[in-house]
């Protein structure tokens, strides 16, 4: 399996400020790797380092010490315009073109890519369909963020950076962003996103890795991480006009057990194992 990424012991650090006092050690010695053509979510609270580390990345930012490859390159030391055409960037925020229309805007960025995507196509992938001709700055939140998405997929890049994507989507843009990036990836491109929506994660990414106070708490698949897989699983049901619960190891045996106790079907059964929100927020609440 190849990596479009891959970090060996990644540490950045930020000098001391009047407000902080001392050093912050923003990223403490990471390794990751992500692979070809999938789309990796990386997760964890406000300040863990997810925005440092992607930027570093991205080319955006120096680093203190530790090994990286982004599409076989170093970031801080490769021929930057040549690579850049191989990377899409989609920053936290942008204001890039605000008094350009969203047609207008794409077109410019277009010409810096030696094979852009087609930018109509472009604005239809991201349904900016009918801003098309609105200015910039005429943009709504979600709108704006859309336009962001599309500058980062014109130059149609093997290596997609996506920093909090989908702030400020309605639910119907989330779902149909989420789209394009599936599509993106069955493209073939690479895709590496941060995000706090835990359901984003879980219904776009191959794999995710959850940071902390600079390190990287765990990587696994959705369904896997912090030992998802192998927590216990929740069975509900009504029985004798009141609700019951139980916590259980052996789910099947206990609903053998059950169905065999209650005739015809158990009332209000469900049967669950724990959220992927759950999981994290039991990481994130034990590192504290
Ligand atoms: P968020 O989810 O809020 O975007 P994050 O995980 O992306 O957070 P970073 O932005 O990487 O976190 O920040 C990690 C730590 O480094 C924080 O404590 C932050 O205050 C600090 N930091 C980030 N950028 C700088 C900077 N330019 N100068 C000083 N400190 C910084």
């Amino acid at each position: 399996m190849s990596n479009a990424i891959s970090v060996r012991g990644l540490v950045k650090s930020y000098g001391a400020t009047k407000k902080a006092g001392q050093r912050i050690h923003a990223v403490r010695g990471i390794d990751l790797e992500v692979h070809t053509g999938e789309i990796f979510a990386l997760l964890g609270p406000n300040g863990a380092g997810k925005t440092s580390t992607i930027e570093i990345l991205e080319g955006y930012r120096s680093r203190d010490s530790g090994e990286l490859r982004v599409l076989g390159e170093d970031p801080a030391t490769t021929n930057l315009p040549l690579w850049r055409n191989r990377v899409g960037i989609v920053l936290q925020s942008t204001k890039d073109g605000a008094d350009l229309s969203v047609q207008e805007i794409l077109a410019h960025f277009a010409q810096y890519y030696s094979n852009p995507r087609d930018v109509d196509e472009v604005i239809e992938s991201v349904g900016l369909q009918e801003k098309r001709h609105a200015r910039g700055e005429h943009l709504s939140g979600g709108q704006r963020r859309r336009l962001d998405v599309a500058l980062g997929i014109i130059g149609n890049p093997e290596l997609l950076f996506l920093d909090e994507p989908t702030t400020g989507f309605d639910p119907e843009a989330r779902r149909s962003f989420w789209e394009l990036i599936r599509t993106l990836r069955s493209a073939g491109t690479t895709i590496l996103m941060s995000t706090h929506y835990l359901d984003e994660a879980e219904a776009l990414a191959d794999r995710v890795a959850v940071m902390n106070h600079g390190v990287i708490v765990d990587c696994a698949t959705p369904d896997r991480l912090g030992g998802r897989d192998r927590e216990r699983v929740n069975i509900r049901w009504r029985e004798s006009g009141s609700l019951h619960q139980e916590l259980t190891d052996t789910p099947t045996e206990f609903l053998r057990a059950l169905s065999a106790r209650i005739s015809g079907e158990i009332p209000e059964l469900s049967v669950s194992r724990p959220s992927l929100e759950e999981i994290y927020l039991q990481m994130i609440g034990g590192q504290e």
